[in-house]
């Protein structure tokens, strides 16, 4: 940089002296300007002006009226000389040739108000005949006329020759000399126009200035404020530029008007900077951008304390700072609208016509384009267009942005409601059957749970199930067999609602029902206190309801049923035990051929297997006589075997399989489930060291029940397995039903808690049968949610569970679980749920449950046939 200076400095002086030696005095004559009649204002033109520079600043007045100093034709309309410390002579001849205007008052003025000193001589045959010092560095008050740029009277007399001379000179910065003579009535025409317009300018951005403060108070966005400082620098730059700062702000201390222009200059610059960065919000661009911005402040921030402190003028500096900071907010402004920034697309075109205006206002300067108003105006004409553009420019942007914030704020309402109206499908879906419509066993032991709890237990539990109604839907199909059913539903509810006796199982502001549907086609109804005699009219006169002809589609059918009632209390005070009771009854009415019967415990065929079989039970575990069968569960992406699902299966010598759906709610019961859970973990425990010493890391899946959740210690007792078998615990998931975490939930949570801590992973088991809120649910420490195979099963056909799994989906999804979906019975279902989405799936298309030893096999053919490539969905 200084090389380049130093080259350049003294190309220009080789190029000087040259000319100097061309025009040498002899050669050279400047034109005399004539101020005849017809002249009321004239403008310097290259003709006749020269000038002389005087680097030392030695000359005085006398010196140049020997008349031998090398005075160079100006060669421009208007002297421009750039930033130079040189002190300059400019020489004018004059001639004032009027003859009818005798009046002798003329005006000079320098149209530049950033000159140090200027000393005007008014030379008449060799003497001087007016002399004065005006330039910034002089108070207002001794000025003859106060005007922002310069401005003197000058006395020349009709018919006589001058000589004007005006040394100029500024300690460094840009010397420029535009000199004009008025007539003193054109003068004031000229002073009126021209603070007109710089009226208007300083005008608009003062109200740009009130505006957009009062927006900042209301709106209360920060890029208002930068906003503003960017106005106030552009401001106050303007204003001392055009001298107006030093007229109006600071007359008497000219001392400051050597600081002015660059300071203000500096802060606008930084000014700009800022605003550019929260203008366009550079935060979501690329990082150099904030960075460059930063270090451009930390220059500028620097440069200001320089000049402040220093005695340095630092003009080439400040330059070349405003000149990198234009560069920098443009580059930064074209990429953020090339990535399509509307505000940068703004910035980018109030900037041109700020360009533009300083563009012509440089050109003008150099003499390239000619000096007009349009010229003369346009830098404050571009800025003002400028500060008005960029105001559009924010308040759309802000405006944008509010309309971005409003729709955000809607689409998260919008989800909420989704979610909210999703779960109370799910709810009511768990707690009503889907066919009827009427609330369901659930829902049933809900209301007798609140009944016990508030001491209003019922007299009776009354189930009714129809005989033959499989009939139906043998010979009318399935779709005509549930249109049946729901026509039997209403007749009984019709029926009962009426009688006072009955107790309402479900009833809030939306609907009230009396009759339960427990499963396909056996309904419950609660009893008021009563005695047995009229509990049995109303069980027979309810049948013989039922035995009337039933109207279904030109058809008549006959519809016969059985009704078993349970007592309470002597048949059972809990819910469990009315249900169980009632079941029992229900079952001997089929067979007594009464189709009505209470229940009696000395008939009761359970009661003596369930006792033996239990013993059983506690035999069979502590013989290892149980078995453990494993259903493999794929990954739906990578068509992979992942994991598996543990299941337990007891070959009773005499009674042969028992499904566990029979005994393990009797072992739950009984607390045998504790010794039987600890079985299975440690048996699954070895199964996984198995598979892994057999190279296969897959996940099991154990199934635990709400039981285990209450015992102090099981954690422990699992982490101790884990240490023995050397198992990794991450390798293992526990199942738990919604219903069993929703039992003593405070329990539950900690429990749950201590197996995540230990690395297990907790799946719950059959979602969307339980009464689990979802936002309970959020709480868990859960890691996987398995969609219960009721929704699987007919999802293809049925929209309700198509719809329920869709939402369990995206709402698993939210939540960051992962969602399994178990009992697929064919490809097709598989490839929906694939293409739904969901993580893994299992069920009887992929692989029935089988023993531990046969999964290994068969795990090592699957191999083999993805090697060949079979597509998995192809089994
Ligand atoms: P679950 O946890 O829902 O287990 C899945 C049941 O669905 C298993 O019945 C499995 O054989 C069956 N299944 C799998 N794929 C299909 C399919 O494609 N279609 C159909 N229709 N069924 C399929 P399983 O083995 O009879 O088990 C019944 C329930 O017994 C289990 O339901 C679970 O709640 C319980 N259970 C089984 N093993 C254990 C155990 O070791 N401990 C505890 N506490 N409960 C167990
Ligand atoms: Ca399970
Ligand atoms: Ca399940």
């Amino acid at each position: 940089m200084n090389n380049w200076l130093a080259q350049f400095v003294l190309w220009r002086t080789l190029l000087l002296g040259l000319l100097t030696l061309l025009f040498a005095p002899s050669i050279w004559a400047v034109d005399t300007v004539i101020l005849d009649d017809g002249v009321d204002q004239w403008m310097s033109t290259a003709a006749t002006q020269e000038l002389l520079r005087d680097p030392d600043d030695t000359l005085r007045i006398d010196d140049i009226l020997q008349g031998n100093q090398p005075f160079i034709p100006a060669w421009q309309d208007v002297v421009n000389l750039g930033n130079t410390t040189d002190s300059v002579w400019l020489h004018v001849p004059l001639r004032n040739d009027s003859r009818e205007r005798t009046d002798s008052h003329w005006i000079l003025e320098l149209a530049y108000a950033r000159l140090a000193r200027v000393d005007i001589f008014l030379v008449q045959n060799g003497a001087i005949v007016q002399q004065a010092r005006i330039g910034y560095a002089q108070p207002i008050s001794s000025r003859a006329i106060k005007h922002h740029f310069f401005a003197q009277p000058l006395m020349l007399q009709p018919g006589q020759q001058y000589d004007l001379y005006l040394n100029v000179m500024r300690k460094g910065g840009g010397i420029q000399i535009p000199l004009r003579l008025y007539r003193p009535d054109r003068f004031s025409e000229h002073m009126a126009t021209s603070n007109h317009i710089y009226g208007l300018y300083f005008g608009i951005m003062f109200a740009m200035l009130v505006y957009n403060s009062f927006l900042l108070v209301s709106v209360g966005h920060r890029a208002y404020f930068y906003y503003i400082l960017h106005i106030a620098g552009t401001f106050c730059t303007f204003q001392v530029l055009y001298g107006y700062a030093f007229l109006h702000w600071w007359p008497e201390t000219p001392v400051i008007n050597e600081y002015g222009i660059q300071i203000t200059t500096l802060l606008t610059g930084m000014a700009g900077l800022l605003f550019v960065r929260h203008y366009i919000d550079l935060r979501r661009y690329q990082a150099w951008m904030n960075q460059a911005i930063n270090v451009m402040l930390v220059i500028g921030t620097l440069l200001v304390a320089a000049r402040l402190l220093g005695s340095h003028h630092l003009i080439p500096q400040t330059g070349s700072y405003i000149g990198v900071s234009a560069i920098l907010m443009l580059t930064i402004a074209t990429l953020c609208w090339r990535q399509g920034s509307r505000t940068a697309g703004y910035f980018l075109l109030a900037w041109t016509m700020f360009l533009t205006g300083a563009s012509m206002h440089l050109l003008t300067m150099a003499g390239v384009l000619p000096t007009n108003n349009v010229t003369t105006f346009a830098v404050i004409m571009g800025s003002a267009l400028e500060v008005l553009l960029l105001s559009l420019g924010l308040a759309d942007r802000i405006n944008h942005e509010r309309r971005a914030r409003y729709l955000a704020l809607q689409e998260k309402h919008d989800a909420i409601m989704g979610l909210k109206a999703a779960e109370e499908r799910l709810i009511e879906r768990a707690m009503h059957s889907a066919t009827t419509g009427l609330p369901n066993r659930a829902y049933l032991r809900s209301t007798l749970e609140t009944l016990f709890q508030n001491n209003d237990a019922p007299k009776a539990l009354l189930l009714l199930s129809l005989d033959n109604f499989h009939e139906f839907n043998k010979t009318l199909g399935h779709h005509n067999g549930d249109k049946i059913l729901r026509l039997v539903a209403n007749h009984i509810e019709q029926t009962v609602k009426q009688q006072d006796h009955v107790i309402p199982i479900e009833a809030d502001w939306r609907r009230t029902h009396h009759t339960a549907c427990i499963e396909g086609v056996t309904f419950a109804l609660l009893l008021k206190h009563t005695d047995t005699e009229a509990i049995d009219t109303f069980g027979r006169s309810l049948l013989q309801s039922l035995e009337q002809p039933f109207e279904f589609q030109n058809l008549t059918l006959d519809i016969s049923a059985s009704i078993g009632i349970a007592l309470c209390p002597e048949h059972g005070d809990t819910t469990e035990e009315l249900l169980r009771n009632a079941h029992i009854a229900l079952e001997m009415a089929y067979q007594n051929g009464d189709n009505i019967a209470f229940y009696a415990r000395e008939i009761d065929p359970y009661n003596a297997r369930r006792l033996s079989l239990l013993a059983e039970l506690r035999e069979a575990i502590a013989k290892d006589q149980l078995q453990l069968y494993l259903q493999p569960q794929v990954d739906l992406q990578t068509q992979k075997i992942v994991g598996a699902e543990v299941l337990i299966r007891w070959q009773h010598p005499e009674h042969g399989f028992i499904p566990p759906a029979e005994f393990i709610p009797l072992a739950e019961r009984t607390g045998v489930i504790h010794p039987l859970t600890l079985w299975v973990c440690r048996k699954s425990f070895e199964i996984s060291q198995q598979l892994k010493q057999a190279g296969h890391d897959l996940m099991l899946s154990i199934n635990i029940s709400a039981r285990n959740l209450q015992t102090a210690g099981f954690a422990e007792q699992i982490t101790r397995f884990a240490k023995d078998t050397g198992v990794r615990l991450d390798y293992i998931t526990m199942e738990l039903t919604e219903t069993a975490v929703m039992i003593d939930q405070d329990d539950a949570l900690r429990v749950m808690s201590e197996l995540a801590s230990v690395g297990i992973h907790l799946s719950i088991d059959d979602f969307g049968t339980g009464y689990s809120s979802l936002s309970y649910l959020k709480k868990l420490p859960v890691d996987e949610i398995k969609i219960d195979r009721s929704f699987i099963k007919d999802m293809l056909t049925n929209s309700d569970d198509h719809v329920i799994v869709h939402t369990t989906l995206s709402m698993g999804h939210n939540l960051g679980l992962k969602v399994v979906a178990e009992g697929i019975e064919d490809a097709p279902t598989l490839d929906r749920l694939r293409s739904m989405g969901c993580d893994a799936a299992q069920g009887y298309h992929i692989a029935k449950p089988m023993p531990a030893g046969e999964f290994v096999d068969w795990l090592e053919g699957k191999d083999k046939e993805i090697d060949a490539s079979v597509h998995l969905s192809g089994i």
